[in-house]
């Protein structure tokens, strides 16, 4: 087959490593793609929004399954214009992409289908908001409707910030027309999860779940960032709690969706928190995304024991209900480097050495996240730039394994976290005190 991947992340970079060594993959490649993707794929210069560039390549080079990593060509049509020119795409339709790309849509559906979520109202009128706020005190969650890039969510613990967060999105504009619109939603106390669900418009077949970590300094100091790091599986997410997640949620929303006549092909991601309830702890949806995450994606494709290509044709032809899918059942752990800077502005085009060095420590694969090649040279070409991600028998050597590697890279003008699974550190160490 001729497959082509979508997008310049680790995610991609991620996808790319797992489909490339599948048995059904003749020809791969990636558009953009970075400078590690180069090793599994042959990258090609169209820009992942590049809608047109896009479908013209995949229709004069006959590709037969295009996999859309990120979410803007997601929201933009890529996949129906895909569909249109009669090429198989994996990821949904502009439509059921408003599950992510509009935070509005996506309560509506689950207030509509029982899906259980933070209470909230959608507002076009900044003073209604704020009055909104004002009635249901703080803390409180202001959220910009459209795409943001991660940063159209404020968490305001006071009702000046709630009301500052309001005029900044609809009065000031700061996130374009995203926030023309804002969702003003309740405050959910709990631990944070991801779960991920392939979805083929009718049928959901689970994957697994993961957690990452969003501040960008160790103890989660310092503002958020698209994620510095992940581990998967997440031990908070008990095999009951993950039947409940697509019972309660993942179920609902797939067969909403094909009622509404949007139906949701590709991945669905749940980020859950997880409170607690006098019948004990129960997921509770923060938001769906309509692609996998970065870097949960990472993690995922270490950890798939199955070939991705049937799974991904699955989801594209409706036939999730003829395919499973095995893990295995190590966990394992990424630790992202990130240009110092990060998440605010940061240095570009620095040289990064002993790469090759990182990816020999045994079980260690280096994920390229925003790197671009310059002759035999990898420069750092973004903020987040690497995803070095392990695997071991627990969490506590998949982390030794991934800080190993991690010391092996010269590159003075990167950073990392250095307390990436700290959580289920703390879990495997209390069961192995009560053992
Ligand atoms: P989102 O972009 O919707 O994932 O929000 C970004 C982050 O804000 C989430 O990962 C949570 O940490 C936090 N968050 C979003 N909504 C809520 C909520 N209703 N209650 C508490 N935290 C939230």
């Amino acid at each position: 087959m001729k497959i082509l991947v979508v997008g310049s992340g680790g995610r991609e970079h991620a996808l790319c490593w797992a489909i490339s060594a599948s048995p059904l993959c003749g020809t791969l490649w990636c558009a953009p793609g970075n400078a590690g993707i180069r090793d599994v794929a042959s990258c090609v210069d169209i820009k992942a929004d590049d809608v047109d560039g896009l479908v013209a390549f995949a229709t004069s080079n006959a590709v037969d399954l295009v996999v859309v990593g990120p979410e803007q060509p997601l929201v933009l049509g890529l996949v129906d214009r895909l569909t249109a020119a009669g090429i198989k795409a994996f990821g949904p339709s502009q439509a059921a992409a408003a599950l992510e790309g509009s935070k509005g849509f996506m309560k509506d559906i689950c207030a509509k289908y029982g899906v259980p979520t933070a209470a909230y109202r959608r507002f076009t009128d900044a003073a209604a908001a704020k009055a909104y706020a004002t009635e249901q005190g703080a803390p409180i969650v202001v959220k910009a409707d459209g795409l943001a890039a991660g940063k159209g969510v404020v968490i305001a613990m006071t009702l000046e910030e709630a009301h500052a967060a309001i005029d900044d999105a609809m009065l000031h504009g700061r996130f374009g027309s995203a926030g023309a619109e804002v969702v003003v939603e309740e405050f959910m106390d709990g631990e944070e999860a991801s779960f991920f669900a392939l979805c083929d418009g009718t049928h959901a077949l689970p994957l697994v779940g993961a957690q990452d970590h969003k501040r960008v300094f160790d103890n989660d100091q310092g503002p958020n960032t698209g994620g510095m790091g992940a581990y998967s599986p997440a031990p908070v997410l008990t095999p009951e709690l993950q039947d409940r997640v697509m019972r309660e949620i993942v179920e609902p929303t797939v067969k909403g969706m094909a009622a509404e006549g949007k139906p949701f092909t590709g991945v669905l991601f749940a980020g859950l928190m997880i409170v607690a309830s006098p019948e004990g702890p129960k997921p509770r949806l923060i938001e769906f995304n309509a692609r996998f995450g970065d870097p949960e994606c990472q993690v995922l494709m270490r950890r798939l024991k199955s070939d991705i290509v049937p799974l991904l044709l699955a989801t594209c032809d409706g036939q999730l209900d003829h395919v499973d899918v095995r893990w295995y059942d190590d966990p394992a752990l990424c630790v992202v480097m990130a240009a110092q800077g990060y998440p605010g502005d940061y240095v570009k085009n620095t040289a990064i050495g002993g790469l090759e060095e990182a990816g020999k420590v045994d079980g260690v694969t280096v994920f390229h996240a925003g790197t671009k090649a310059d002759g035999d040279r990898v420069l750092a070409n973004g903020g987040r730039v690497l995803g070095v991600t392990a695997m071991g028998k627990t969490v506590a050597e998949a982390q030794a394994l991934a800080y190993q590697a991690v010391d092996r890279i010269r590159w003075p003008e990167g950073f990392c976290r250095r307390d990436i699974g700290w959580r289920a550190l703390e879990r495997e160490k209390a069961e192995r005190e009560k053992a």
